[in-house]
């Protein structure tokens, strides 16, 4: 890329952050925002690690902090000090490692607002060692530059079971238990807001207490495996062949194919299947694979996820 394509880039994605934010302004409905689509914590050219959002009310409620995700909301074009809740699906590092990052840097964006965060445990313990581990730069900032204290602003909600997790005058949020082996608390999150429900899988085995939660829902965010490419994918990280089966298992054993997903979103009826949290995560499998292996059993809207897709 010359100089000038790269400034042509720049101001593109200015303008579509800007026409973004207005947008959200000036349309009162609920948006799902997909921040990053890729499975797995390694670093992808094209897709972030796992993250999404639900925008209601002016409000953002996060679904999930892989790497990443502060610099994704920026880039889509919303204001880090609107964050007001985060909802963690489970403790694997591609879906929590920037959990106290997202929160410090939306208090270093001027969040002022307290933010409540819910998930699996050990999630209090987490939040007390992230203010442990940041606070030599906490103390810099509240003497140096006024700010309050960030650690009372957050505020953790360890959660072991299904039920209401949370209610606001914007969205009520439910959580179901999901199978994902070897870790036993992971949950997947509905969201009902006046004008739409959205459920988010998390990751999970094909299990009837997503389909039970998904019932009906207008939108399921849904994780997707292709199991040939996950074959690619174990070649590639196997450093000696004999661990090849061994990889291949451990990564397509606990958690849905695309073809489950579709499964899924046909047997829950709902309206529109998102495809997300793509292993591989790449870029080998081409878009309209993972479309026609979702449509073998779900017969409706199927969308392809991107960073920074908004639905
Ligand atoms: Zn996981």
């Amino acid at each position: 890329m010359n100089r000038r394509q790269v400034i042509g880039s720049i101001a593109g994605t200015l303008l579509a952050a800007s026409w973004r934010s207005a947008q959200a302004a000036t349309s009162g409905g609920t948006k799902i925002v997909l921040l990053g689509t890729a499975g797995g914590p390694s670093p992808k050219v094209s897709r972030a690690a796992p993250a999404s959002m639900v925008v209601a009310g002016g409000s953002l409620y996060v679904v999930d902090c892989g790497n990443g995700i502060a610099r994704q909301i920026v880039r889509s074009g919303y204001q880090l000090k609107a964050l007001r809740s985060i909802f963690i699906t489970h403790q694997h590092s591609d879906h929590n490692l920037d959990y106290g990052n997202l929160f410090y840097l939306a208090w270093s964006a001027a969040l002022r607002n307290p933010v409540n965060s819910y998930g699996p445990p050990p999630l209090v313990e987490m939040t007390k060692k992230y203010f442990e581990l940041n606070s030599f730069d906490i103390n810099l900032r509240i003497h140096d530059e006024g700010r309050p204290d960030p650690a009372p602003l957050l505020i953790p909600h360890e959660i072991t079971g299904p039920g209401q997790v949370f209610k606001d005058d914007n969205v009520t949020v439910r959580a179901v238990l999901v199978d994902h082996p070897p870790i036993k608390v992971a949950f997947a999150y509905r969201f009902d807001a006046a004008d739409r429900s959205v459920v988010f899988s998390g990751d999970t085995r094909k299990t009837d207490s997503l389909i039970e939660l998904a019932r009906g829902a207008d939108v399921l965010v849904c994780e997707a495996q292709h199991l040939p490419g996950i074959r690619g994918l174990a070649k590639r990280l196997a450093a000696d062949p004999s661990r090849e089966q061994a990889i291949y298992d451990s990564i397509s054993g606990n958690a849905l194919s695309v073809e489950q997903a579709g499964e899924v979103a046909e047997a829950a009826g709902v309206k529109t299947l998102v495809l997300n949290h793509f292993v591989p995560g790449d870029d080998t499998v081409p878009e309209d694979v993972w479309r026609e292996s979702a449509a073998k059993a779900f017969s409706g809207e199927i969308i392809v996820g991107k960073d920074l897709l908004e639905i």
